[in-house]
C-alpha cells in the first residue's frame, strides 16, 4: 500500500519515499488511503478533507493554534474544498441552535456566508501566504538611518470569543539596509490580524515579521484596539481600549530612540485620531 502513494508536491517534494513510508504506519488509514477506499457504501467521501490537513500537520508537529499561518499545507483551490465542509459544520450549529434555517429567509444561506468570512475574511491571515514584501536597498551613502512610523488600521477577532478587535496599530523601525514599500508594512499588519488572535501576541507577530520583512532589528509595535468580547458581552464595557506595546533592539534600550516613537505615535494621533 505505501508504494502506491504519491507523495503530496507541498509536503514531500524533497522526501524520499523510504522517509514517507517510514511515517506511514503512526498516521493510519485516513491521510493516504487510496481514493477506492475512502468511498463509504453511501458513495461519497468517509473523510474529511480538513481531517487530512490536520493529520499531516499534526505528523509534522506543525502548530495550528487560532493565530498561525497554516497556507504551506494548502494548495489554492483547497480553500473551496474546505468552506464546503465548514458550511455543512455551520448548518450543524445552526440546528442546534434551533434556527430554522429552511423556513427563515434570513438564516437561508447563513450557514455558507459564515463558512465563506472566515476563510476568506476574518481568518485569511491564516490561510494566505505572506504578502509579497518587496525590498528595495538602502545601502548608498545617502540612505535613510532615521525612524520610520506607519499608521496602520486592523480589524481582528479575538480567539477567546471570536469577537471582532478593531484598532490601530503604530509600527516603528530604524531603517536597515533594506526598505518595503510604505503599504506593505499595513499589508503585513493585517495579515497577522486576520487570524484568531489574542492583542498581546499580535504584537509580537506583527514586530517579527516586520522585522523578517525589512531586515531591522530596531523595530516597535504599539497597538490600541477596542475588544468586542468586552464590549457585546461580559463586562459590557462602553470602552473596551487596550494597549500593548513591543519594543526591540534600540527601541527597548535607547530612551531617547523609545521616546521618539512615542512623541511620533502621538503626533500621528493629531493628524488622524482615533
Ligand atoms: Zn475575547
Amino acid at each position: 500500500m505505501t508504494s502506491e502513494f504519491n507523495p503530496d508536491p507541498i509536503l514531500n517534494g524533497q522526501v524520499d519515499r523510504s522517509f514517507v513510508k517510514d511515517e506511514y504506519t503512526p498516521l493510519g488509514k485516513e491521510v493516504y488511503v487510496k481514493a477506492a477506499d475512502m468511498m463509504s457504501d453511501k458513495g461519497y467521501k468517509e473523510a474529511y478533507f480538513a481531517d487530512v490537513i490536520r493529520a499531516k500537520m499534526k505528523r509534522d508537529k506543525k502548530r495550528f493554534w487560532a493565530g498561525d499561518n497554516i497556507s504551506d499545507y494548502l494548495h489554492d483551490s483547497d480553500k473551496e474544498k474546505l468552506i464546503d465542509e465548514a458550511t455543512e459544520a455551520f448548518e450543524l450549529v445552526l440546528d442546534r441552535l434551533l434556527i430554522d434555517r429552511e423556513n427563515d429567509p434570513n438564516s437561508q444561506g447563513t450557514a455558507r456566508r459564515l463558512a465563506k468570512m472566515y476563510f476568506n475574511e476574518i481568518m485569511a491571515g491564516r490561510y494566505e501566504p505572506a504578502p509579497d514584501a518587496t525590498a528595495f536597498p538602502n545601502d548608498t551613502q545617502d540612505r535613510y538611518e532615521g525612524m520610520l512610523v506607519v499608521r496602520s488600521e486592523l480589524r481582528s477577532m479575538c480567539s477567546h470569543h471570536h469577537q471582532p478587535v478593531s484598532g490601530v496599530a503604530y509600527i516603528g523601525i530604524i531603517a536597515a539596509e533594506k526598505l518595503i514599500g510604505l503599504s506593505k508594512y499595513t499589508r503585513i499588519a493585517q495579515w497577522c490580524a486576520r487570524r484568531g488572535t489574542l492583542q498581546e501576541e499580535l504584537c509580537n507577530d506583527i514586530a517579527r515579521e516586520i522585522s523578517k520583512a525589512t531586515g531591522s532589528k530596531n523595530v516597535g509595535v504599539y497597538i490600541q484596539a477596542t475588544h468586542g468580547c468586552c464590549e457585546n458581552r461580559g463586562i459590557m464595557a462602553h470602552s473596551s481600549l487596550t494597549q500593548t506595546t513591543v519594543l526591540t533592539g534600540a527601541f527597548k534600550e535607547d530612551p531617547n530612540t523609545k521616546k521618539e516613537f512615542m512623541d511620533n505615535i502621538k503626533l500621528q494621533q493629531e493628524f488622524a485620531p482615533r
